[in-house]
């Protein structure tokens, strides 16, 4: 706390997995004494620098760039770059700290980073884009490698971020590699890998209701943001048989009581992905709906949340009306979108809750498969990457259920995750010394 007083959202994100794994550290002699933990929470190293970039006008920008390679001792360091103007280095920290946990949970080799820029994306040509991404590589490229650390997409950062990334990347090192996940499928990209975080958060969240005996069938889902995560785990919802009721983007939210059904979910994705215009525009076309500005979907009743747009989007009260209004289950796409609060409200209230290292590992799990075809140059069907990304979040949902049931045979997911997650890295750790 005194190094890192200064960084809340990184606080956070350790306070809740040292919670879980402090207890079980001093339970597990092989652990004690060994200050695992102290060092996990030290990022391997921190890379800060400039981009300098030139704009539409002429005019030179500069933003900060970062590269957090936090910890590497089961496998390359792997994680997103996040361009976003509230980037700094606590909330990289935070998610690369994250990272960890769930590149270990994947049961994949990959140790854990993350990345990014302050740099808006909002309202800049495509030009400008191009021009950012690849100043922003002219520095990153000499830190990374497809054996040493292999980032990919977050918030801010999709298809065509990579594109441009890796066509700087691959002109200053001269090498078609593997060294950056979520490429085009004609360029060395997975199948499903667009897909992945998504459908796995919903793959995570079916495998707790069918350990209740339940389903997504006939449920209604409150689903928050409108980007890449959100847009899947929709897609993936109504496939199942629910009705989504909610989007959102940082404006405000639209609720169609009808459902947001596949047509209207493609008209969504025109929007947001095509015209990169606002959910609000959804009423120019379903007028019947509602638009709330400035708003979070979580007054809603619902079954089923899904919050899938940033970190601590949903607080204690919005959980306490969460709950009050009926709803069973809450899965995260995103990374920490409950406050401590809401989670407090959520194992209060005995729902089932599962914190994003575990339900929205999908993901990375999926550029871990999109590594493996890169080395053997290979591509496998969408048939085949989606039944492994199932056989994943299964494994892990069973993880979270080996290390998390309590006395009174409840899971508390989150100690699930945080113990199976700590328990591959450290034995790794302590494999390899102090170094
Ligand atoms: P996108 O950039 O595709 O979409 C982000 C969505 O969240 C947009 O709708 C955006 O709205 C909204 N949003 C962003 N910031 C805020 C904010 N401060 N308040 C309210 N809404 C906000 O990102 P992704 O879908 O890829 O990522 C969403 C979350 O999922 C993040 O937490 C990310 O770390 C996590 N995640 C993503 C993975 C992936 O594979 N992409 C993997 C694992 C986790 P607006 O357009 O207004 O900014």
């Amino acid at each position: 706390k005194e190094r890192n007083g200064h960084e809340p959202e990184f606080l956070q994100a350790v306070k809740e997995v040292a919670e879980t794994v402090i207890p079980y550290i001093a339970e597990n002699e092989i652990y004690n004494g060994k200050n695992i933990l102290l060092r996990m929470v030290e990022p391997e190293r921190l890379i800060s620098f400039r981009v300098s970039w030139v704009d539409d006008t002429g005019e030179i920008q500069v933003n900060r760039g970062y590269r957090i390679q936090m910890n590497s001792a089961i496998g390359p360091y792997k994680g997103g770059l996040r361009f976003h103007p509230t980037v700094n280095a606590s909330i990289l920290k935070f998610l690369a700290f994250e990272q960890v946990f769930k590149n270990s949970l994947t049961t994949l080799p990959m140790g854990g980073g993350k990345g990014g820029s302050d740099f808006d994306p909002k309202g800049k040509s495509d030009n400008e884009i191009m021009r950012f991404c690849h100043a922003f590589m002219t520095e990153l490229f000499r830190h990374i490698g497809h054996n040493t650390d292999v980032p990919a997409g977050d918030i801010g950062v999709g298809a065509r971020e990579i594109g441009f990334m890796f066509g700087m990347y691959k002109k200053l090192n001269n090498t078609f590699t593997g060294v950056l996940t979520g490429k085009g499928a004609s360029w060395g990209g997975s199948l499903i890998r667009p897909e992945a975080t998504g459908y796995g958060n919903v793959y995570f969240a079916q495998n707790m209701l069918q350990r209740k005996g339940d389903s997504f069938d006939g449920k209604t889902v409150a689903i928050s943001g409108s980007g890449n995560v959100a847009q899947y785990a929709a897609e993936k919802a109504i496939e199942l048989g629910a009705k989504v009721l909610t989007l959102s983007d940082s404006s405000g939210y639209i609720y169609d009581e009808a459902g947001i059904d596949s047509e209207k979910l493609k008209h969504v994705m025109y929007i947001k992905n095509d015209k990169r215009g606002r959910i609000s525009e959804y009423l120019e076309t379903y007028p019947e709906a509602k638009y709330v500005a400035g708003e979070r979907p979580w007054s809603v009743k619902c079954d089923i949340a899904l919050p899938c747009a940033t970190q601590n989007e949903l607080n204690g009260e919005e959980a306490k009306q969460l709950i009050d209004n009926g709803c069973i289950c809450v899965s995260e796409g995103a990374n920490m979108p409950s406050t401590p609060e809401a989670i407090h409200e959520f194992q209060k209230g005995k729902i089932l809750f599962a914190p994003g290292k575990a339900s929205n590992a999908g993901g990375v799990a999926t550029s871990g498969l999109e590594m493996s075809q890169n080395s053997l140059r290979l591509s496998w069907s969408r048939e085949e990457v989606d039944s492994r990304l199932k056989d994943i979040m299964k494994d892990i949902h069973d993880s979270c259920v080996e290390y998390g049931t309590n006395e009174d045979g409840t899971i508390d997911y989150i100690k699930g995750a945080n113990i199976a997650g700590f328990v591959k890295v450290a034995d790794a750790m302590l494999a390899q010394g102090v170094i």
